[in-house]
């Protein structure tokens, strides 16, 4: 395991935490920000509670993880310590998982929406670097949801995807449209494009969108030389290319939707019923992961059946657990916590 830790000297599992500042609803309600980051790496929280005299007292909860990021910590520095450190070994053949894990208003889209343009950035200034310029190597973007245990392509009209299991216990995502990506701008475009088709039902966008798990990937593909004979009539060219690596950006649905189990309305029960599998899945599989475990147990969910080909071989994987301050969201914060804690 140490060996595998120092494996192009980035570790195969990072576990880091977010915090966000207070916002203006939280200030007005002159709400108390009850989380204290020590160090870079070691966080507090002050739990809030009454005895049964009703006098008040504060629980202190102590977490240490590979990384803490206070409330004054930008997108850019996000980037430096989660995916940044990554980016070289996708064209070594790794694959790379970034997640954002947390109860929905705790910034894991604010956090997860500049990763990929980030990345894209670098990846592409290394496929022209000398090492690869000659390798033709292309790099590829596709994004999907996957909700209520169902696929929707976001680039292609939310159409719905089914996955197949091949011979050799490849994961493919039949359908799935990839876009080849040559700058960023066009990265940016895709995921707006994307965003928008993300689900919105009748109460909302934020509603449902954490109700759902989003999926962007970047994959760096080798390209052989492609007969004009042997070119679809669309020009895309996605299956003439080997993936040598890749990288997903996970936008996951708001950890407390697992719990709405117990909901009056039976659709909202069920979808929570299937955000509390894939996150209990997902938990396991990363542990099994970590401590080099042969048996990974990715058909506990449709996430984690989607992340398989992700999850076996030279991965590495970052989590970052979003959480609010304020001391209303005391026990989200600590479930979240307690969540991440168990990855580590
Ligand atoms: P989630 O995706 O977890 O539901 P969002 O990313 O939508 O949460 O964040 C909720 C709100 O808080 C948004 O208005 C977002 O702009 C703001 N926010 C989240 N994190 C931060 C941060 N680190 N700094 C400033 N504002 C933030
Ligand atoms: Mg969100």
């Amino acid at each position: 395991k140490e060996n595998n830790a120092r494996e192009n000297n980035v570790a195969k599992l990072k576990v880091v935490v977010r915090k966000r500042p207070l916002n203006k609803k939280e200030l007005a309600k002159k709400e108390d920000d009850i989380v204290t980051v020590n160090d870079n790496a070691y966080l507090s929280v002050h739990e809030p509670k009454l005895k049964v005299d009703l006098t008040a007292y504060v629980e202190k909860h102590e977490f240490c993880f590979d990384a803490v990021l206070d409330e004054y910590v930008t997108n850019d520095e996000v980037y430096q310590v989660t995916v940044q450190p990554i980016i070289p070994t996708i064209f070594e053949r790794t694959k790379a998982t970034c997640f954002a894990y947390g109860q929905t208003g705790s910034g894991k889209t604010y956090t997860m929406q500049p990763l990929p343009l980030r990345a894209a950035e670098d990846l592409v200034r290394l496929l022209h670097e000398p090492i690869y310029r000659n390798q033709r190597f292309k790099l590829w973007l596709s994004y999907f949801e996957i909700y209520g245990g169902k696929l929707f392509d976001l680039l292609s009209d939310r159409k719905k995807l089914c996955m197949r299991e091949d011979g050799r216990q490849q994961v493919c995502i039949v359908g799935l449209q990839e876009f080849e990506v040559s700058d960023v701008q066009i990265v940016k475009e895709f995921i707006e494009k994307g965003n928008a088709a993300r689900s919105t039902g009748s109460t909302g966008a934020n509603e449902e969108s954490s109700r759902s798990h989003a999926i962007l990937q970047l994959a760096v593909k080798k390209h052989g030389v492609v007969k004009e004979s042997k070119r679809n009539n669309d020009g895309n060219e996605a299956k003439s290319g080997k993936v040598v690596g890749k990288i997903s950006f996970i936008d996951l649905a708001g950890s407390e939707r697992g719990a709405d189990t117990t909901d009056n309305d039976r659709q909202t029960r069920i979808e929570g019923a299937e955000i509390n599998k894939s996150l209990l899945a997902l938990k396991e599989c990363i542990r099994a992961l970590d401590n080099d475990q042969i048996h990974i147990p990715f058909r506990g969910s449709k996430l984690t059946e989607v992340l398989r080909d992700s999850f076996v071989g030279n991965s590495k994987t970052v989590m970052i657990s979003c959480i609010s301050p304020n001391a209303s969201s005391c026990e989200h914060t600590l479930n979240t916590l307690r969540y991440a804690d168990r990855v580590k």
